[in-house]
């Protein structure tokens, strides 16, 4: 991946816990790496096709000044993400934040907070098997399009399945979403069970009916174990209703603990 850089951008703000911080202002030091491919842009020597670092050093300029923060770990958060939402050519960045007139009475060259943020690829399957299980699947999927921390979202067909477990129950509608997203594998989560209880989705049976089910089923090629998150979904490789959808939108997404594509996985199920 290439990278275009903005070193040392000097910024007169008012971030910092102290009330004279806020009051008087003082200098904020901006780096930003930003990764993308400037490939095409070099070949036909067209800035239209690669990042512009004088607007990305005003819309930085611009999330220094609009607000005051306490803490300059939220004033990098902003920072990173108005370039990834506002240069399209940007897949991710690094950003630098230093107060080298930071209130501490001691001699030191800077205090510093560097982070790192990413369009993620994921990989959500969602389902229904009560009342209007089409309407539902639309809800979730307009809902995550309208999402701004959210774009590219990809819906596969939305298929029939008869229902999974021993529990008597209705048939699903189901269907596989590909998105980019800004969000980390917990808000994801979150943001998948925001959109459950919007369609009013009561946890009562495991496995039983339900207004709208969203999973994440890949989120890159992380592999996540904690108490309520597993990625790849557990289930996956083992759900003809899962891995027929993404057959449709990514038969070459690899799962990244059988390393197997899933055109591999759905073929060792049939
Ligand atoms: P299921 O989807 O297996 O039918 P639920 O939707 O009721 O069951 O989910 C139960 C729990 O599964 C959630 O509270 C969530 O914390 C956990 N969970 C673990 N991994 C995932 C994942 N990849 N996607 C969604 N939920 C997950
Ligand atoms: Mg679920």
């Amino acid at each position: 991946m290439d990278k275009i850089s903005i070193k040392n951008l000097e910024i007169y703000a008012y971030h910092g816990v102290l009330p004279e911080e806020k009051r008087d202002g003082q200098k904020f030091i901006v780096s930003a790496d930003m990764y993308t491919s400037t490939r095409k842009a070099a070949l036909e020597d067209n800035l239209e096709k690669t990042v512009n670092y004088a607007l990305v050093c005003e819309q930085i300029k611009e999330c220094l000044l609009k607000q005051s923060y306490n803490l300059i770990e939220t004033v990098a958060e902003k920072v990173a993400e108005t370039i990834l939402l506002n240069n399209e050519l940007v897949n991710e960045v690094c950003v630098c934040i230093s107060k080298p007139g930071a209130p501490i009475p001691m001699t030191f060259e800077t205090v510093e907070v560097s982070i790192t943020r990413a369009w993620h690829k994921v990989y959500l399957s969602i389902g229904s098997n009560m009342g209007d299980k089409k309407g539902y699947l639309d809800y979730a999927v307009k809902a995550l399009k309208e999402d701004v921390l959210i774009k590219n979202v990809l819906v596969s067909q939305y298929i029939e399945t008869k229902p999974y477990g021993n529990v008597a129950q209705d048939d699903f509608l189901n269907a596989c979403i590909e998105l980019d997203t800004l969000y980390s594998p917990q808000e994801m989560l979150e943001k998948a069970q925001l959109l459950e209880q919007g369609a009013n989705r009561e946890r009562k049976v495991h496995w039983g009916p339900r207004t709208l089910d969203v999973d994440i089923l890949l989120y890159d090629q992380d592999i996540i174990r904690t108490k309520d998150l597993l990625v790849p979904h557990i289930e996956m490789h083992k759900r003809e209703f899962v891995l027929k959808p993404m057959l449709e939108i990514a038969p070459y997404a690899v799962h990244p603990v059988f390393n197997k594509t899933v055109k591999e996985l759905s073929d060792l199920l049939m």
